[in-house]
């Protein structure tokens, strides 16, 4: 609980509109993407790095927990305030600050939405590739926080891909720059990548400094529908051995396909057990032969059809079909964990037929999709919490999900990361050395714990509970 003193004292760095009190503008700050809540004792608003160097220099003379937030559209609970304490928002500062076309790159603030950095990129004939579905609101800044990962990823890579530089307020309330605009730079440790992914627990992201690529000339946009699941796992590496690497190679099985046209009726064939949307881009003649080669290297496993976009409202279409998944998975039941797995390619069919072995070992069902082109699948195991016994069913099948994952050479998440809801699966991954060794950065960063804390890593003394069923 704050007291009356400091939050005058937070008031005097940001300003009367910019803290909330009230308890109503409490709880817009309290959730995120999972079904956690936690209510804060203040909400921040600060315009710049000197408003978020001050209040984490009060934070540290004072002792209270500040909890960096973007759009709070994370999935495992990183920018929730459990324990109470100081949300600090980034989105007032949200001006894309310069893009470079001579040196292809951009600086911008952690506030700036994704989708509006890309639209922005583009409009000068530049690309920013990384594509998290939640685009449309997910800040630039959560997306360093989390190395957010999208479709594109297979070819292009993840957000930390693209990071050449920060800028970032410590936790005692210094600020420091990493990296630069150089395309290369060995001084010292890289700083800037162990930025990227760490959760909010090290330092606020001010400002990031982005490599740009420039935009492909043209795209193709295929449907492929299997008879079997088997044969849309074999066609993703059979693709790559191929030597092509599409921009995106989208999965999704059979109960998802089910999902989709039960809702939508968007005319996959009944016979389909599984389906891939594989997008190719680049100058126009290499797509054209590469979307070709492409169905010669799939026809023999199963191909049922090959659906190629004509057009943009063609290629719409073909995409209608993947955006349609989350709409209609609560048909299935209305709740669900949602986890992001990622195996080696080479290892999805291995790792769906073990994921088929444990939804028949336990009785729930079991929906997966995702991006399959870089090994990455969403299993979301949709339960219904009223029914007694189908939640602790559900943990137990994540939990040998996740075994199979790491006997498969794989990792429990590829995009979502820990937050607090993949805390009570950590040591499933992750040695003791090599815990205390991340727990010693955290210390060497944050002495008093007072950014972030409870993530990532389980408190000392708290058995890490498992959290309440994700959205
Ligand atoms: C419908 C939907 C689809 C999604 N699809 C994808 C997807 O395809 N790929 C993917 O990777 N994720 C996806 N996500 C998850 C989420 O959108 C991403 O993790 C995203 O990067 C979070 O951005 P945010 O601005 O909402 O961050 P928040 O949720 O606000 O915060 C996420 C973490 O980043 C930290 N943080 C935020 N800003 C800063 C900052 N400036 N400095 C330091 N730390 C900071 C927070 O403390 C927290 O730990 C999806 C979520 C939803 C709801």
């Amino acid at each position: 609980m704050l007291n009356k003193g400091t939050i005058e004292k937070l008031i005097g760095i940001v300003g009367q509109a910019n803290l909330l009190t009230a308890r109503q503008d409490l709880v817009c700050y309290g959730y995120d993407a999972t079904q956690m809540e936690f209510l804060p004792d203040a909400v921040v608003h600060p315009a710049d790095p000197g408003e978020v160097a001050a209040i984490l220099r009060l934070a540290n003379a004072e002792k209270f927990p500040v909890f960096p937030r973007g759009a709070g559209s994370g999935f495992t609970g990183g920018s929730l305030p459990k324990g109470g304490g100081v949300v600090l928002v980034t989105t007032r500062m949200n001006r894309i600050l310069r893009i470079d076309t001579d040196n292809l790159v951009a600086e911008v603030e952690p506030g700036v939405v994704t989708e509006k950095f890309q639209q922005e990129v583009e409009k000068l004939g530049l690309f920013y590739p990384p594509d998290p579905a939640s685009l449309k609101f997910s800040t630039l800044g959560g997306n360093v926080a989390e190395c957010a990962g999208g479709p594109r990823a297979v070819k292009y890579g993840v957000t930390k891909d693209f990071v050449m530089g920060l800028e970032v307020v410590l936790p005692n309330g210094d600020i420091i720059r990493t990296g630069g605009e150089t395309y290369k730079g060995v001084v010292g440790y890289d700083l800037t990548k162990l930025m990227c992914g760490s959760e909010g627990t090290l330092g606020i992201i001010t400002k990031i400094i982005f490599r740009l690529l420039p935009l492909p000339e043209a795209k193709k946009t295929i449907l492929a529908i299997f008879g079997s699941i088997d044969g849309a796992a074999k066609a993703v590496s059979t693709i790559i051995r191929g030597k092509i690497i599409p921009t995106t190679l989208e999965f999704m099985d059979h109960p998802t396909i089910q999902c989709v046209e039960r809702r939508f009726h968007l005319g996959i064939p009944s016979t389909a057990r599984a389906l891939l949307i594989i997008e190719v881009d680049g100058d126009r003649d290499l797509i054209e032969k590469q979307s070709e080669q492409i169905r010669a290297l799939i026809s023999p496993l199963d191909l049922v059809e090959f659906r190629v976009a004509r057009d943009a409202p063609e290629a719409e279409q073909i995409w209608k079909v993947r955006r349609s998944v989350s709409p209609s998975l609560r048909d299935v039941n209305p709740d669900k964990y949602n986890e992001d797995i990622v195996v080696p390619r080479s290892k999805i069919p291995e790792i769906l037929r073990q994921i088929e072995a444990v939804q028949k070992k336990y009785d729930v069902p079991i929906v997966n999709f995702g991006h399959a082109g870089d090994g990455n699948i969403h299993v979301n195991i949709m339960i219904d919490k009223q029914v007694i016994g189908m939640e602790q069913k559900a943990q137990e099948a994540i939990r040998e999900i996740f075994r199979a994952t790491l006997n498969a050479g794989g990792t429990l998440s590829g995009e979502h990361g820990i937050g607090l809801a993949k805390q009570p699966f950590l040591a499933m991954e992750m040695g003791p050395e090599q815990m205390a060794l991340m727990k010693t950065i955290k210390r060497a960063f944050d002495p008093h714990n007072i950014l972030n804390p409870g993530k990532i890593f389980p408190e000392a003394n708290e058995a890490a509970p498992f959290p309440p069923s994700l959205r």
